[in-house]
């Protein structure tokens, strides 16, 4: 059984100062067992060398919500993968529907960002979605298929095993609507089966494939008991350290089971 891994995501949230006050109420609020499960938080830029600080020594881990393709040089406003490894993260979200939509970023520049990640020793989690009129229009899985094989291009097997993929309907984000357990649950097996075709079948069963939309401490646990789906990627509920631990718990008894 693959681990669950629960990321939360704190989009452009949280000075310095709120950074300390959410992070030491997390660890807090983490007063149970995780079963193997892997919990990473992703704060905004200057919040993440303190971040790294204050997680010394808990279960928590670090990851960045962005990154450039380059390591240094005239890139006015962006950050490196090598500025991410030395602020403490070991992983990056990338393609984030929100990086698409207002920052016009491309399959390609994000299957770029994805290389440089990995060739960086960090660990991207890649994110993937439809919109609502995509659903609509019934051409989920041709969107879907092509923003995977479009970011996953040229990733080699041995790196390929690392990756995370998550699932992230774009009309489930920030919507408080999520997919039913069942239409998530579709979307990530043909995930892995694309994977499976891109790769093989052993492969396929090692990827962690995330859920993002939505997720709430009382949807969480239906989420997390769907065969493919591994974990989840958090937005709104994240900020709250009881929602954020209730999904943490939700995905520890997940894996007990
Ligand atoms: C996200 O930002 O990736 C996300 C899933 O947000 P929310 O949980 O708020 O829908």
């Amino acid at each position: 059984m693959r681990n669950k891994v629960i990321a939360g995501n704190w989009k452009m949230n949280k000075d310095l100062g709120e950074t300390e006050k959410l992070i030491n109420d997390l660890k807090t609020a983490l007063n149970f067992n995780l079963i193997g499960s892997k919990v990473i938080i992703c704060p905004p830029f200057p919040s993440l060398a303190l971040a790294a600080k204050l997680i010394e020594g808990s279960p928590l881990e670090l990851g960045a919500q962005n990154m450039h393709t380059e390591d240094e040089g005239a890139f006015t406003g962006e950050v490196s993968p090598k500025m991410l490894k030395a602020a403490g993260c070991r992983y990056v979200i990338v393609g984030h529907s929100e990086r698409r939509q207002y920052f016009s970023e491309t399959n390609e520049f994000i299957n770029k960002k994805a290389r440089k990640a990995l060739a960086s020793g960090l660990i991207p989690i890649i994110c993937v979605g439809e919109s609502l009129d995509e659903r609509e229009k019934n051409i989920t899985d041709q969107i879907v298929s092509v923003q995977v094989k479009g970011c996953l291009s040229e990733i080699s097997a041995a790196d390929m095993e690392k990756v995370i993929i998550a699932y992230e309907p774009v009309w489930a984000i920030g919507t408080g609507k999520n997919a039913t357990p069942q239409q998530a649950q579709d979307v990530h097996r043909l995930i892995r089966k694309l994977i499976s075709q891109l790769y093989s079948w052993t492969v396929a069963e090692r990827v962690t494939i995330q859920y993002g939309g939505s997720v709430k401490a009382d949807n969480a646990a239906d989420l997390l008991h769907q065969p493919d789906i591994d974990g989840a990627l958090v937005g709104g509920a994240c900020l709250k350290p009881d929602s954020f631990s209730a999904i943490i718990q939700a995905a520890a008894l997940s894996t007990k089971k």
